[in-house]
C-alpha cells in the first residue's frame, strides 16, 4: 500500500506533445469534501482506502494540490455527435492529471472530471455538477461489478462552488481511471484536420501502449482495428444482455479500448423496453436501447474512415462485417447463461425473442425476471412469474417450452442451477430512482445513501442482508425520470 504522495507517474500521453493536448492546471473547487470513494478502484493505484478520508485526498482531487510529477493536460479530439461531425471537441471540463503505474506494472490514467475550463471548453464552464458526478461514479463501479468493461471511478468530491444549469447546483469532481482516454474521436480529429504525421504518431502510441500484440502482426493497424471491432461487439452484447442504455454513443464517447466510457444520461432498464430512450434530449431515438447494436457498427465505420490512411478500404470493410455476427454470438451466449443453459440449441434464439416480446408487451421488470427464474425450480419459477404477464396464455406456452428446454440440460439439481444462474443474474442494478434518492440526500449534505448504494452495487449477484429494498421495482415517481445531457 502507498501513501498519497508515493504515487509514481509516467506521463506517456503528455510526452506526445502540444499537438495532442494542452497543459492546463485544475481550477480548485471551494471547501472540497469527500462524497464517496471506491476501495477497489483505489487499490488499482495501490492506495489504502483509509487515505480517502484524509484532508489531503480532498485537496488533491478537489484541484487544490498537485503532485510535482503530474502533468495535467486537456486532450484534443473531435467526433460524430448524433450523426453529425463536430470538427473540434476535446476535454472541455476534464484533465488527464497524469499516468500512474502500480506495483503490478499496470498504467492507469488519472482523469479529473469537472476540473475547470480548458482551451476546449467552448461555451461551457468546465464544471460537472454533483448529481452527474455521483451518477458516473456509481455507474462505473456498478458496471465493473457486473463484469462489463468500463472506465473506473475512484472518488467524488463535493464543494461549495455554485454552478448554473437549469437551476443553481454545486460543482463536484470525479476521479476517473482508465488504462487510456483515447477515443475514436482522437483518430477522427487528426484525419479530418489532415495531419498524417500526428495521426501516425497517435496510432503508434496506441499500438505500443495498448495493443502491443498487434505489432507482431503483418498489418498492425488492421490487427488493432479488428481487436477494436471484437471488443465493441462484446461490450455492446453485454450492455444488451444486462439492459444498459448508454444514451450518448457519439464517437467522442467511444473508447479505443472497448470499455464503457463517458457517462451522461445512461440508464439500466427497469421494465423491458427495446425502444427505451434514456436521453431526454434524444428526440429521434438515435440511441434507443435496441439501436445501440447498429450504432455500435456505425461508430466503428466512422473509426474505419479515419483509419483509411493506414488500412485498405477493402480490409476495413471485411473487418467491419465481423461486428454483427460477433455481437450475436456473444449476446446469445450471455442470454443462454442467464437462462441457466450450459448447452446450445438452435431454438434458443427464438425462445429468447419470444420472451422479450412478451416482456415488452407486459412491462415486466427485466432484472428481477431473470433473478426469479433461477430462484426456484423451472416449474415453480414460471408459475410464480406468470402473474406479471398480461398475455398469460402466451407466457404459459413459453413456460412450457422453457421447462422442457431446462429438462434437456440434465441438471444435477436445483441448488446447482440456482448457483449457476445467480452468478450471472444480478439482484441489484443501478436503477435510476435509486441513484436519484442517493443524489437527493447528497444534495442535502448527507452522503450516506450514495455510500450504501455503492456498497450494495459492488456485489450485485450476492443477496445482502437488510438490503431487500434495493432489489425492488421502482415506485411510481421513479419510473420515468427525465435525464438530459446538461450535466
Ligand atoms: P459530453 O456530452 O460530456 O460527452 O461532452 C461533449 C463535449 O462537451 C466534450 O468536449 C466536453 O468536454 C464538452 N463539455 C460538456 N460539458 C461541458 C462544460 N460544462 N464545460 C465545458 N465543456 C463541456
Ligand atoms: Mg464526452
Amino acid at each position: 500500500m502507498k501513501a498519497l504522495d508515493e504515487l509514481t507517474f509516467d506521463n506517456r500521453f503528455a510526452r506526445l506533445g502540444d499537438a495532442f493536448s494542452a497543459h492546463v492546471l485544475p481550477e480548485p473547487i471551494d471547501n472540497p469534501r469527500l462524497v464517496v470513494a471506491s476501495p477497489a478502484a483505489l487499490a488499482l493505484l495501490d492506495l489504502d482506502p483509509a487515505t480517502a478520508e484524509t484532508e489531503e485526498f480532498a485537496q488533491l482531487f478537489g484541484g487544490h494540490k498537485l503532485w510535482a510529477d503530474a502533468e495535467p493536460r486537456a486532450m484534443v479530439y473531435s467526433g460524430h455527435q448524433f450523426g453529425g461531425y463536430t470538427p473540434q471537441l476535446g476535454d472541455g471540463r476534464g484533465l488527464l492529471l497524469g499516468e500512474v503505474y502500480n506495483e503490478a506494472g499496470e498504467h492507469w490514467d488519472l482523469h479529473l472530471k469537472g476540473a475547470g475550463q480548458t482551451p476546449f471548453s467552448r461555451m461551457g464552464d468546465g464544471r460537472a455538477v454533483l448529481r452527474s458526478s455521483i451518477r458516473e461514479f456509481l455507474a462505473s463501479e456498478a458496471l465493473h461489478a457486473l463484469n462489463i468493461p468500463s472506465s473506473r471511478a475512484a472518488c467524488v468530491i463535493d464543494s461549495d462552488t455554485p454552478v448554473w444549469r437549469e437551476k443553481q447546483e454545486r460543482a463536484a469532481m470525479v476521479l476517473r481511471l482508465a488504462p487510456s482516454h483515447v477515443r475514436f474521436g482522437h483518430f477522427e480529429y487528426f484525419y479530418y484536420t489532415k495531419r498524417p504525421e500526428q495521426q501516425k504518431q497517435l496510432g503508434e502510441h496506441v499500438l505500443a501502449m495498448h495493443f502491443p500484440e498487434c505489432l507482431e502482426q503483418p498489418e498492425p493497424y488492421l490487427a488493432m482495428f479488428r481487436e477494436v471491432v471484437e471488443r465493441n461487439a462484446e461490450l455492446i452484447a453485454k450492455w444488451q444482455a444486462y439492459g444498459f442504455c448508454h444514451g450518448v454513443m457519439n464517437t467522442d464517447n467511444m473508447s479505443i479500448l472497448g470499455i464503457t466510457f463517458d457517462f451522461g444520461p445512461f440508464a439500466f432498464l427497469d421494465d423491458f423496453d427495446a425502444h427505451f430512450i434514456c436521453n431526454h434530449s434524444d428526440d429521434q431515438g438515435r440511441y434507443s436501447f435496441s439501436n445501440q447494436v447498429p450504432v455500435g457498427q456505425w461508430n466503428l465505420s466512422a473509426l474505419a474512415q479515419a483509419l483509411t490512411p493506414f488500412i485498405s478500404v477493402e480490409a476495413l470493410r471485411q473487418t467491419l462485417e465481423l461486428y454483427l455476427p460477433l455481437f450475436q454470438a456473444h449476446y446469445l451466449d450471455l442470454m443462454r447463461r442467464r437462462f441457466g443453459f450450459t448447452t446450445a440449441e438452435d431454438d434458443d434464439q427464438q425462445l429468447l425473442e419470444s420472451l422479450l416480446q412478451l416482456m415488452q408487451n407486459s412491462g415486466v421488470d427485466y432484472t428481477l425476471f431473470f433473478r426469479r427464474l433461477g430462484e426456484q425450480s423451472p416449474e415453480q419459477a414460471v408459475v410464480r412469474l406468470r402473474d406479471d404477464f398480461v398475455d398469460i396464455k402466451g407466457f404459459d406456452a413459453w413456460g412450457e417450452r422453457y421447462v422442457a428446454r431446462v429438462a434437456r440440460e440434465g441438471d444435477a439439481g436445483q441448488e446447482q442451477r440456482r448457483a449457476r444462474m445467480h452468478a450471472v443474474n444480478p439482484l441489484y442494478i443501478l436503477r435510476n430512482y435509486l441513484a436519484q434518492k442517493a443524489i437527493d440526500a447528497a444534495e442535502q449534505g448527507d452522503y450516506s445513501e450514495v455510500r450504501r448504494l455503492h456498497t450494495v452495487l459492488s456485489k450485485p449477484f450476492e443477496e445482502q442482508p437488510g438490503m431487500a429494498s434495493y432489489a425492488e421495482r421502482p415506485p411510481e415517481w421513479g419510473k420515468h425520470l427525465e435525464i438530459s445531457c446538461s450535466s
